[in-house]
């Protein structure tokens, strides 16, 4: 892939419009009652648009247009095949349109465009494709009954969701969401974060050339307790499916019993491990492995290895290695096709993540690395790789989700005792064990309390598996053919045969 170079984003950048409205039952509109908010690049340190500020009146709007579109059936009585016709459109525009997806990702977030042009637009564009090509080959049930009956299983798109998504992946996973809620014929309401809304509304234009139906896929930004809670409080909408902290997906759990007991999909936060053992093969391919399981994305990602634990006997040398492999997440410039590690989304983020740092460090952990100091400097959004070391499980930098480039090592003599460590936590997204005993890679597997183990590599995978997680990280499961599941409702019609 053609990464291009600095001037060429810059460039690019300087010259770039940007689309500052909602976009509901087809057109892109102002907020109804007048809002904007502003809209920041944390690498630059400036506005970039001011964005037009759904509210609950906006709610209320586009959820009526997708009603409205559910019940005529123009999607959701549509074959399957026409469906994905259309999806199959929409993917290929992205496509067509992703280095501007790209450069909007990264200037909306601080991630570098190397990522953005190499995972999220990708990736993106890969959901909605893959459901696309799903959904004419899902086929329902006949039930085993006797010579008088016919008992039919059959899904059906549920009618009307909403998808609220959070900002460290912003297109990635709206699609992940987007792709199986459209391919089942559902109608959308996306409520992108406030703090990345910019490519899930150019989204809008690509799906209307698409050839989507006015009202199908709506995109309200906003804030979560405004327009997101009308959202999630609304008695016309069927399910709801959130990917963001584990706070607001209980307040969504509370939203949905306060009103229609909508569905709730929720994929929330956590707080994995990486485990080491002594038997590793390969200690330099791990601790290569747990440097971007922690550090890819300034560490903001949901299932980042962000505990790591390492056998004692190994701790030396494999501190070493981890040392080496965490210099080349080196923070700079986002839009350099060279860096590969970029800004927080925020000043006020990088923050509250320093201030982990600070709290690790009172309550008796080791600085092994520390990313405070960089020659970014200047700008408060950048963090370099941090290490902590001499962490137990009652720290907070163990227990609560730190959601930046720090790393908490905790040492352990045998599986038991890294068996206990690893699932004394109230999150549960994933886990990853290296060792080169099959035998104990399966024992651990199994009795690892988490929605994906990760052997013997860190975060790998595709489109074919579920993605979700154990405890306090969710429920339900994002890409595979299971996520059509939260989408559909099961229904069955028993036919006497008289
Ligand atoms: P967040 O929970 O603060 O916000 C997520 C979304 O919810 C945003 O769109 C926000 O506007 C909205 N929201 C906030 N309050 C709301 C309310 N009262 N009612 C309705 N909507 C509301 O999360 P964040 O800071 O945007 O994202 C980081 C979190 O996302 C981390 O905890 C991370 O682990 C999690 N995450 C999980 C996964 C996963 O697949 N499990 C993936 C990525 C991120």
């Amino acid at each position: 892939m053609d990464f291009h170079n600095l001037q060429y984003w810059q460039q690019r950048a300087l010259s770039l419009k940007i689309e500052n409205r909602l976009f509901i039952n087809g057109r892109y509109l102002q907020a109804a009652e007048g809002k904007t908010f502003p809209v920041h690049d944390p690498a630059g340190q400036r506005e970039l648009v001011q964005m037009a500020c759904g509210s609950h009146v906006d709610i209320d709007l586009a959820v009526k247009a997708a009603r409205d579109v559910f019940e005529r059936g123009d999607w959701s009585q549509a074959a399957p095949s026409q469906r994905k016709a259309t999806l199959l459109k929409l993917a290929a525009l992205m496509e067509e349109h992703q280095e501007q997806l790209a450069l909007l990702e990264t200037l909306d977030t601080g991630k570098p465009i190397r990522h953005s042009l190499r995972d999220d637009i990708p990736g993106a564009i890969r959901s909605i494709r893959w459901y696309a090509e799903a959904i004419d080959k899902v086929y329902g049930e006949i039930a085993p009954t006797g010579h008088n009956t016919l008992a039919l299983i059959h899904r059906e798109p549920i009618g009307v969701v909403g998808a609220i998504v959070p900002w460290n992946f912003p297109l990635l996973l709206a699609c992940w969401k987007l792709g199986p809620a459209l391919a089942a014929g559902n109608s959308v309401v996306l409520k992108p974060s406030e703090k990345s809304p910019l490519t899930a509304i150019y989204l809008g234009d690509l799906a209307q050339q698409a050839g989507l139906p006015d009202g199908v896929l709506n995109i309200i930004p906003g804030y979560g307790y405004d327009a997101g809670k009308a959202l999630a409080l609304h008695h016309d909408v069927d399910a709801l499916t959130f990917t963001g902290s584990t706070l607001v997906a209980k307040q969504l759990m509370i939203y949905a019993g306060e009103s229609n007991m909508k569905r709730v999909w929720l994929e929330a936060g956590g707080k994995s491990a990486n485990i080491i053992f002594a038997d590793c093969a390969d200690l330099d391919k791990a601790a290569q492995n747990a440097a971007a399981g922690i550090f890819y994305n300034q560490g903001q990602v949901c299932i980042a290895g962000t505990r790591l634990l390492v056998e004692e006997s190994i701790q030396q040398p494999f501190l070493q290695a981890l040392r080496k492999h965490a210099a080349t997440f080196a923070p700079g410039n986002p839009l350099d096709p060279q860096t590969v590690m970029g800004t927080l989304i925020d000043d006020q983020h990088c923050e509250k993540v320093a201030g982990y740092i600070e709290q690790g460090l009172s309550q008796g952990a080791s600085l092994f690395l520390d990313g405070r100091h960089h020659p970014q400097g200047q700008h408060r959004s950048y963090l370099g790789p941090t290490i902590l070391t001499q962490v137990n499980n009652t720290m907070n930098v163990a227990r609560e989700e730190i959601f930046g480039p720090v790393l908490a090592v905790t040492t352990f003599n045998g599986e038991q005792e890294a068996l206990k460590l690893a699932n004394d936590s109230e999150y549960g997204l994933g886990a990853a064990v290296w060792t080169s005993n099959l035998s104990r890679a399966h024992r651990m597997a199994r009795q690892l309390k988490a929605g994906t183990v990760f052997i013997n590599n860190y975060n790998d995978g595709d489109m074919t598996v579920p993605f979700g997680g154990y405890k306090q990280s969710g429920n339900g499961r994002d890409k595979s053919l299971h996520a059509l599941d939260k989408f559909t409702e099961l229904k069955t019609t028993w036919i006497s045969l008289e």
